[in-house]
């Protein structure tokens, strides 16, 4: 390594800021840091599932040029298109051109609606701010004909290959409860479907009997092991001939890599694969890919941070001569907003090989498995939808200092009251 290394960061999401925020923090003026990524804001998307139900999409944003600058970081606009490793290059869509010693790659996930005929001219899909205005748009109309005296069925849909599908349970959620404080709720029938063989499959059969049970309770009627080939008017068709009608479909499209960088070693949706330990791209010891961008089965911000962190571990070591002893640690957590509650889950997983179940709970895992619902939780979800924006406003990393070590307590003295 040169005396004063260059570390490139693609991407201004959870993985890209937390690993080049970090590093920052630990090496003040022995390391040149530059990150690029296609938007100058930073997505707090986890809060986007607010949108729906009125929340301005604008709340979700923060504007990364200043805490670059107070940090001395270098910060470019651009979108990147290409990666040489064996030349150490990055090139972006305007020809400029950006050399590294490491380079992180988190230029995250995107979706793919199109792999399912009909999806995108049928469905409202989420993922942009753009898109959440259009559910809401499609709630407010359901309420509105309700109220009207018509009856309503919404169909929300989770089909193969998506690969975060937590966030549309939530949505399901909050929309019945929302019927339910807009008076609206009799006349409306809720189904949900899923590819998955449990609900939430990711986060094992705890969560999966906890969400059984609020469907349950709220007259969702549910069901898995359902895969979606194709939509058309009013209906969704699955791989074993059924059909299910619709007035309005509400789906979470299959994931595929926002970028594909055919100079590494991919999956065929383009995710790129990694050691587990230092999220290192296979066969280089230069190329680090955190987050969404990278082959963890379950893309999710909380695991984004974790790899990040990882990475920024792992450079840093290196550059102190020190062995590296914090690899990657899958313990996810999440919190499920049902409005009216929410649902706390931490989940140490494993990797399992097996692309029909690729992830399992480990029973032994650091921290073990709990899940608990409560309104409180409710708080707790606040907490990071207030706490994240503002540390990386602050050019400051989430996983680290004051902030985090409070936040942390918090949220174990939460889940020892709150969960088993
Ligand atoms: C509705 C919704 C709710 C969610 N809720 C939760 C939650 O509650 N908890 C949770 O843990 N996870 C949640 N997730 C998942 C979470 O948002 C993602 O896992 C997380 O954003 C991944 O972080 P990342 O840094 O890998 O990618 P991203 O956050 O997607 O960041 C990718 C970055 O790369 C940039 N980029 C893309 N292409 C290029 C390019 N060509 N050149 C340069 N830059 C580029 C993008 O502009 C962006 O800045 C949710 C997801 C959705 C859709």
């Amino acid at each position: 390594m040169p005396a004063h290394p260059k570390v490139l960061v693609l991407g201004g999401g959870f993985a890209a800021l937390e690993t080049a925020f970090l590093l920052r923090m630990r090496h003040r003026d022995d390391l040149d840091i530059r990150v690029v990524a296609a938007d100058d804001r930073f997505l707090f998307r986890p809060n986007s599932i607010y949108v729906p139900f009125g929340a301005d999409p604008g709340s979700l944003l923060v504007d990364l040029n200043e805490p670059m600058r107070r940090h001395d970081i270098d910060f470019e606009r651009g979108r990147v298109v290409e990666v040489d490793p064996d030349g150490r290059l990055v090139t972006l869509d305007d020809g400029e051109r950006f050399g590294y010693d490491k380079l992180v790659i988190a230029t995250g996930a995107d979706t793919s609606p199109d792999e399912i005929p009909g999806l995108a001219a049928h469905a409202a899909t989420i993922w942009t701010t753009d898109s959440m205005l259009d559910v809401r748009r499609r709630f407010e109309s359901v309420r509105d004909r309700v109220r009207a005296g018509e009856r309503r069925r919404v169909l929300f849909l989770v089909p193969p290959n998506n690969k975060c599908s937590g966030p549309l349970y939530e949505i399901a959620l909050m929309f019945e409860t929302w019927l339910r404080r807009n008076d609206a709720r009799d006349r409306v029938d809720i189904t949900w479907s899923t590819y998955e063989h449990g609900y939430i499959q990711a986060f094992g059969p705890r969560l999966h009997e906890h969400v059984a049970e609020e469907f349950a309770g709220r007259g969702i009627d549910g069901h898995v092991e359902e895969a979606a080939v194709e939509v058309g008017a009013g209906e969704v068709r699955y791989a074993d001939g059924s059909a299910r009608g619709f007035d309005e479909l509400i789906a979470f499209p299959p994931y595929v890599a926002a970028v594909r960088y055919p100079a590494l070693d991919s999956d065929e949706r383009g995710f790129v694969a990694t050691d587990p330990g230092t999220r290192l791209a296979a066969g280089h010891d230069d190329v680090y890919v955190p987050g969404d961008a990278g082959d963890f089965p379950i893309k999710q911000a909380f695991l984004a941070f974790l790899q990040a962190d990882a990475v920024a571990n792992h450079i840093d070591a290196g550059l102190r001569g020190r062995d590296f002893d914090q690899p990657f640690d899958p313990v996810s957590m999440c919190i499920m907003e049902m409005l009216d509650k929410a649902t706390f889950a931490q989940v140490p997983v494993e990797v399992t090989g097996d692309p029909d179940r690729p992830v399992r709970v480990r029973p032994d895992g650091n921290g073990g498995y709990k899940v608990g619902t409560s309104p409180v939780w409710r708080l707790g979800k606040k907490m990071l939808g207030f706490s994240v924006p503002m540390r990386f406003s602050a050019g400051e990393p989430f996983h680290a200092g004051r902030a985090w070590q409070a936040m942390d307590v918090g949220i174990k003295a939460m889940s020892a009251m709150l969960a088993d």
